[in-house]
């Protein structure tokens, strides 16, 4: 079976950036004392290794003692949340991604202007919870062409601001844009692309590996958003893939006659993770 590995692949700079801010943060206080406000980022092995080194990882503000410090992850918080943290006199160490909080700056900018504002996005996911929570009156979240629709049907306005995700694919991007503009809006857009560099150039690295490889293991978590979007580029141009979680997964995965084999991680996925998988199916096939 030969290898090939998508350039580039794997961690990016802002998951690098959250992960240098939160060893650092350890490094400089006594253990258990820094708690984490959702996780840093979406990997449970760096989760676990914040765990290990003393990092407590909670999901509401509230439950962190008066006075503590918190660490918010590199998918940004809401203003609301911000202000639970300063009402209870927390100390606020911010690793949300620079990438993000441009999207975030965007979103209070727009929402003082006259249009509404499309949010192109996965609902529910920590970093759209913490944009939305910018302006919940003016932002609608558009996962589906059932919101395009559901959008027309209830908003007057014409005009529409649209900001999105910093990882949603640019094919669900692109094909939430046309069916806004089919559906009669006059969209706008801030003045560069909010699909950070990260997921852009994984996402083409991954698409030319699939071209010429018979199946493509993308490693990643399950939450891990921009690792679900290179299964699906990799599927959108034919070539089967599988997201897994670690190299143990390999077990059930039936790779049996596969002579061309690619891999990739997502951005938030640990390199020694990457390479342990390589030696793994070095030494199987
Ligand atoms: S994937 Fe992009 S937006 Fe997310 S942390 Fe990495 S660089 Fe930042």
């Amino acid at each position: 079976m030969q290898l090939s590995v998508a350039e580039p692949h794997g961690m990016c700079s802002g998951v690098a950036r959250a992960l240098e801010i939160a060893h650092r943060t350890l490094d400089a206080y006594p253990a258990d004392t820094l708690w984490c406000f959702h996780e840093l980022v979406h990997n449970e092995h760096v989760v676990a290794e914040l765990q290990r080194r003393g990092a407590i990882f909670v999901d509401d503000i509230e439950v962190i003692p008066q006075g503590a410090r918190v660490l918010f992850s590199a998918h940004g918080v809401s203003p609301a949340v911000r202000k639970a943290a300063e009402a209870r006199q927390l100390e606020i160490v911010d690793a949300t991604c620079p990438f993000v909080a441009k999207v975030h700056a965007e979103a209070r900018r727009f929402a003082t202007e006259s249009a509404p504002i499309a949010l192109i996005g996965h609902k529910g996911h920590d970093e759209v919870v913490g944009i939305l929570g910018e302006a919940p009156e003016r932002i609608h979240v558009i996962e589906t062409l059932e919101d395009v629709v559901t959008l027309r049907q209830t908003l007057s306005e014409k005009t529409l601001m649209v900001l999105s995700q910093t990882t949603v694919s640019e094919a669900m991007y692109e094909a939430r844009v046309a069916e806004l503009k089919q559906a009669g809006f006059d969209v706008c857009f801030p003045n560069a692309l909010d699909i950070c560099y990260a997921t852009r150039e994984r996402q083409q690295a991954v698409r030319e590996l699939a071209a010429r490889v018979e199946c493509v293991l993308v490693l990643g978590s399950r939450n891990s958003s921009n690792s679900k979007r290179l299964v699906e580029v990799a599927e959108s141009v034919g070539c089967r893939a599988h997201l897994i979680t670690a190299p143990d997964d390999l077990e059930q995965i039936d790779l049996t006659g596969v002579q061309q084999l690619g891999l990739t991680s997502g951005a938030s996925t640990p390199e020694a993770l990457l390479n342990e998988l390589r030696q793994r199916l070095e030494v199987a096939h």
